[in-house]
């Protein structure tokens, strides 16, 4: 992952306003801060903190839900088999995933060793660390290792999250701006896996000129580096009434139900956007260019998604495209600004040079057909024969149906009894190679006693109606082998 972009070294002490005169952030480490003022959220850039085990149980995996996946709001990584503990600390750097935002992933230090945490999730108001127990631990003694109380260093996949931040922090940015200058609200929107674009969800899709204008307008702020902070309060004061949102960008995503951990967080970007979230963002849009992808996708008539990228997650799609273009390039010997009019040329080339194709095999099925009528003429009476040819075209079949629909125009083969058999092999076989072979002829009982004969000696599988019958043989064609077979069929009518 791409991280050559500048930061700032730390969270500024402005980031984080407590804006209630009786919110406090619990210091007794018995007690599990709640989600909403985790330090994580009071400080995305703190990557390791020193905190204590308030409580660890083994983790039972819930029984699989009968029926029908759900669709998954948010990706979260598959845990691995073995043990799993369910660890709740004091606080914690890692975030657990919600409004959009997934889970981090990180470690804890405890007992000296270093336990990973694979996914982090919020129960309620809590954080829970699922940690993996090595196979050489048993969960008994990873449990002693997590007594409530002992002392644990917990940190995070500092790439992971600044991806997401860089991230989630646009996507506010983006929504404030869709909504203020063009008032399209976000339905929704889905902060995808590495390195995949991110998008958002508005009820109608967008002119270029939107498009671009919004792009611009947010790299103007992103240019100013406009600063970021987070208001927190309760979400029920004694005192006063819901905290009111007015003002307040509606979200995609509400508050969830189940959320107990009573905070109420509102991301603030200076002079843009104030929108209720529990994700980790950064403390300022410097650095954070967004780019549109410049189409959107009309899911329905009032969905349409706009994908975004903005940080690390930008440049490593700057350096995919770029190269895939040079990979095209390189195959097609050309500069990079060269490749889309060569690759016309070369769609058009192909184009003339398939028709080209279809003429002369045209041209050929008419002189193969009259090749097979001159043998009528000598044959004198009824023509039984078998013509077998090496194509390596995927459409042998349709060739040998040509062929015979050339021969059957003939006004030379009206009137006359002829059953022919034409099979066609590829230049190199093998036992998997596929043959095709096309009866056609003047009586309906022969053609079909000729292909019952294919089916029955050779193994071919087809069929057919009428004069006509045509299957495919797998497996090597020898001239002297299932032609012979071929030939006893024919000589048998
Ligand atoms: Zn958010």
């Amino acid at each position: 992952m791409a991280t050559a972009i500048l930061l700032s070294p730390s969270t500024p002490p402005s980031y984080h306003r407590i804006v209630s005169p009786t919110l406090q952030i619990p210091a007794d480490t018995n007690v599990s801060i709640p989600v909403g003022i985790l330090a994580c959220q009071r400080d995305p850039l703190l990557r390791s903190l020193d905190t204590t085990v308030v409580s660890a149980s083994v983790h039972q995996p819930p029984p699989a839900p009968a029926g029908k996946k759900g669709k998954k709001a948010v990706l979260a990584p598959e845990l691995p088999a073995g043990p799993i503990l369910e660890v709740l600390l004091h606080d914690t750097v890692i975030f657990p995933e919600g409004g959009g935002q997934p889970t981090d992933t990180g470690s804890i230090k405890a007992g000296e060793k270093d336990w990973q945490v694979v996914q982090c999730k919020r129960h309620g108001g809590h954080a829970i660390h699922y940690v993996r127990v090595p196979e050489s631990i048993t969960a008994d003694d990873a449990l002693t290792v997590f007594a409530p109380g002992s002392p644990a260093t917990v940190s995070f996949d500092w790439e992971r999250r600044y991806d997401h931040m860089s991230l989630h922090t646009s996507q506010h940015l983006l929504s404030a701006l869709l909504e203020t200058r063009l008032q399209l609200p976000t339905l929704s929107w889905s902060l995808t896996t590495y390195p995949s674009p991110c998008y958002v969800e508005v009820p109608r899709g967008m002119t270029q000129e939107e498009i671009a204008s919004i792009q611009n307008e947010a790299n103007r702020l992103v240019f100013e580096g406009r600063q970021v902070h987070v208001e927190v309060q309760e979400m029920q004061r004694k005192d006063e009434a819901k905290p009111s949102d007015e003002g307040a960008r509606a979200s995609g995503r509400g508050l969830p139900s189940d959320y107990t951990g009573g905070v109420h967080r509102v991301i603030v970007i200076d002079g843009v956007d104030r929108n209720p979230c529990c994700g980790t963002h950064l403390p300022s849009l410097h650095n954070l260019q967004l780019f549109l992808l410049p189409h959107t996708d009309a899911l329905s008539r009032s969905t349409t998604r706009l994908y975004f990228l903005a940080g690390p997650r930008l440049i490593a799609h700057l350096a995919a495209t770029h190269a895939h273009l040079a990979a095209a390039a390189g195959t097609l010997t050309c500069g990079l600004p060269e490749v889309p009019a060569r690759v016309a040329t070369v769609v058009d080339d192909r184009k003339r040079a398939d028709k080209r194709v279809a003429d002369a095999e045209g041209e050929l099925a008419g002189h193969i057909a009259a090749e097979l009528l001159a043998a009528h003429s000598a044959a004198g009476g009824a023509l039984r024969k078998h013509v077998h040819r090496t194509d390596d075209t995927p459409g042998a079949l349709a060739f040998l149906t040509a062929i015979s629909a050339a021969f059957e125009r003939q006004e030379a083969a009206k009137g006359k009894a002829y059953t022919i058999v034409l099979s066609s092999s590829p230049s190199a076989q093998s036992a998997s190679s596929v043959c095709v072979v096309s009866v056609f002829g003047s009586d309906e009982k022969e053609v079909q006693a000729v292909g019952a004969a294919l089916r029955a000696k050779l193994g071919v599988k087809g069929g057919g109606r009428g004069p006509k019958w045509s299957g495919k043989f797998t497996g090597v064609w020898k001239p002297g082998r299932e032609d012979g077979v071929i030939e006893e069929a024919l000589a048998s009518l």
